[in-house]
């Protein structure tokens, strides 16, 4: 049995305490903030994330109980700024859920399996050199305020009445705005249900490569979103209620990351594992707490454990970061996403591959070659 301190008990924390738990060890879960806590995301569970929680004994069932906190998405829409859309309907479990709700879930998975919580602010590692000699073993979960930052997104919630709920809005919305640059997208989820009224996630995301050549900031980026767009101004005119918009980083994937300083095992945003084309960080942030439990757990030194992490990454993680990149750098191409939304028009197969390979089902190294038959 080792001593592990894990810093930060997001998706990637909590996964990675509940394993080493479950495994006999001794682990103890620090967060900055105690729990249950927000934490500003578009609260998108995609089916990738969904599967991704059977090892922690997560089934959809569990999560349906989080009810009213929770909605169920059965589509995927992909919109481009002069109107034109492309739905897709699924019977994928996917749904929308407050991380609120969602986090306070697999915390209490990892305290119930053994985790002992601490509530403490560990900003710089060196500064305390306990962790090194009371532990075994470092695992940094600290989010992007650990990993490199290079997307930036604002996220609000606005409430209209369920009875202007349209059937549209229980689809996963996603709208590639001229306005958003060639790769930044805006989106509209549909959150919780109760009392009466419907909360919706609305948002912006955009890569910092391209925010930074643009003479704006992300609070005017998300006005002007909401002006241009069909949906947005139709759902502007029913609100009922709405919260400040908040403004949120992300760490997302990068070629040849390196998981592991030697002494410190980094996992979910804090290794950089958001799936850079979608900016999805939630499934990848859970096996990562999987796998690096499995590197501890076949690892007898924390040399071994570091070297043994970075291979489980190279072989789980790193072929679908590089495909991800490369549909990335073809979006470069300003006429790239109305093609895209013209051929799923037109082809029903392209339709449902690009919507499965979004939500995790499809690998994006499978989607290209897709399009050839
Ligand atoms: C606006 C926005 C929208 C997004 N939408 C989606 C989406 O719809 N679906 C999806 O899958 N992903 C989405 N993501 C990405 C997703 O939020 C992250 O990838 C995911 O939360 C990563 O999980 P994590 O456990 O690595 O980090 P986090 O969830 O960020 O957890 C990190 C934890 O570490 C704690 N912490 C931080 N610093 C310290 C410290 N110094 N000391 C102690 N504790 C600390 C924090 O309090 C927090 O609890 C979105 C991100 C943003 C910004």
């Amino acid at each position: 049995m080792s001593k592990i301190v894990v810093i930060g008990a997001g998706p990637a924390g909590c996964s990675a305490g509940y394993h080493l738990s479950k495994s006999g060890h001794q682990v103890t879960l620090i967060d900055k903030q105690s729990f249950p806590r927000d934490k500003v995301c578009g609260d998108g569970i995609s089916f990738k994330s969904v599967q991704a929680l059977f090892p922690m004994g997560i089934y959809p069932q569990d999560i349906k109980r989080l009810m009213p906190e929770f909605a169920p998405i059965d589509g995927l829409l992909l919109g481009v700024s002069n109107g034109s859309y492309n739905l897709h309907n699924t019977e994928l479990e996917g749904y929308c859920i407050p991380r609120f709700a969602f986090d306070n879930l697999l915390y209490e998975r990892a305290i119930n399996a053994g985790c002992i919580a601490l509530t403490q602010s560990i900003t710089n590692l060196d500064r305390h050199p306990e962790l090194y000699s009371d532990f075994d073993y470092i695992i940094d979960a600290r989010g992007v305020s650990a990993g490199d930052v290079d997307a930036i997104a604002i996220r609000a919630y606005w409430s209209i009445k369920s009875e202007d709920f349209e059937p549209y809005l229980s689809k996963a919305q996603i709208y590639f705005d001229k306005i958003l640059g060639i790769n930044g997208y805006g989106w509209i989820f549909p959150a919780d249900t109760k009392s009466g009224l419907v909360k919706l996630n609305v948002g912006v995301g955009i890569w910092m490569d391209e925010y930074q050549k643009m003479n704006t900031n992300i609070i005017r980026l998300f006005d002007q979103f909401i002006q241009r767009n069909d949906r947005t101004k139709e759902l502007l005119s029913k609100i009922v209620a709405k919260h400040k918009p908040k403004v949120y980083p992300l760490a997302t994937a990068k070629k040849g990351n390196k998981v592991s300083n030697g002494k410190i095992l980094r996992i979910g945003d804090a290794a950089n594992l958001t799936d850079s084309l979608t900016g999805e960080g939630i499934a990848n942030a859970i096996l990562s707490g999987l796998y690096v439990a499995q590197a501890i757990n076949m690892s007898t030194t924390l040399d071994l454990a570091a070297q043994n992490w970075q291979r489980l990454y190279q072989a789980y993680f790193e072929e679908e970061i590089r495909a991800g990149l490369r549909i990335k750098s073809l979006r470069k191409y300003s006429f790239m996403n109305n093609m895209l939304i013209w051929l799923m028009k037109r082809n029903h197969r392209v339709a449902e591959q690009v919507t499965h390979a979004i939500v995790g089902v499809v690998p994006y190294n499978e989607l290209l070659p897709s399009f050839r038959h």
